[in-house]
């Protein structure tokens, strides 16, 4: 049976009174475990007619149907654009499921990290332009920094961290994006200069569901999954995520992984 302990201790002058409270967690874990199921399902059962709609999107916007007119290009473009939307959220709910579960197996290979993270700041560029903010790169200079990763959950780890601080930067501003070796790790670092994050928020930023801005008003849209998601897949790594950041004077988030020394 799954249980939880709490003891609490008073004491009375001459006297000590130990309580010792074992709460029963079947009934919790059943339904956390519904939860997830029913996550799943709607997530799984959503994808399906997504996919569908934003094949045959794709199909027009393609050309492929044959000639539209610009007017009609353009709307079914954001229609597109949405659908694509709608689809990473739905990834985004898939993968929050396996945050506690050994789902989230990680298929390893050697990476050169400098080459992944230049790939994945020109796949982010786009996003960058669009907010019309000033993406900028330090290159270590000894090229091949090698780990032993997941290429794809790497990227999904960069991604999410590019597009927060893209996000949340200022028109015009710079987000800096940086490798460091420290002793036989790899650090990379990504530095925006947006709103930071509130003293309040800084315990919780990696938690799921969560937002310092929850309101319908907000400037961004989001999850608030993207930075539980990220830091499970890091951790998955062995390797360390963190942030430092002055509320009002942006921020900088990071993460380790160990250089595989054969190769260093
Ligand atoms: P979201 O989908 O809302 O971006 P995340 O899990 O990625 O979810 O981030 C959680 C919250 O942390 C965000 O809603 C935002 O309040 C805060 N946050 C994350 N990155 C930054 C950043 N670079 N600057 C300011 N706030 C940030």
């Amino acid at each position: 049976i799954p249980i939880e302990l709490a003891v609490s201790r008073l004491v009375l002058e001459d006297k000590t009174l130990y309580t010792l409270v074992i709460h029963d967690l079947t009934e919790r874990t059943k339904i956390n475990r519904m939860k997830d199921e029913f996550i799943s399902t709607v997530s799984h059962e959503l994808r399906t007619p997504l996919t569908s709609i934003k094949g045959t999107l794709g199909l027009v916007t393609g050309g492929i149907l044959g000639e539209v007119s610009e007017k009609i290009e353009n709307v079914l473009k954001i229609a597109y654009q949405n659908s694509e939307r709608l689809e990473s959220l739905i990834n985004e709910l898939l993968d929050i499921n396996k945050i506690h579960s050994t789902d989230l197996s990680l298929s390893l290979e050697l990476i050169d990290l400098n080459d992944l993270v230049n790939k994945s700041i020109s796949a982010n560029q786009g996003f960058a332009d669009k907010y019309e903010v000033l993406f900028q790169w330090q290159y270590l200079p000894d090229n091949r920094i090698i780990v032993k990763g997941d290429e794809m959950r790497l990227n999904q780890v960069l991604s999410n961290l590019f597009s927060n601080a893209i996000k949340y930067s200022p028109q015009k501003a710079s987000v800096i994006v940086a490798l460091e070796k420290i002793n036989d790790k790899v650090r990379v670092s990504i530095t925006d200069q947006g709103p930071g994050i509130p003293l309040e928020f800084q315990s919780r930023v990696f938690d799921k569901f969560t937002q310092a801005d929850s309101s319908d008003t907000r400037r961004v849209g989001g999850t608030g999954l993207g930075l539980a998601i990220t830091k499970t897949i890091v951790e998955k790594h062995n390797g360390k995520i963190g942030f430092v950041s002055k509320p009002g004077k942006g921020a900088t988030f990071y993460f380790e992984l160990n250089i595989c020394k054969d190769f260093d």
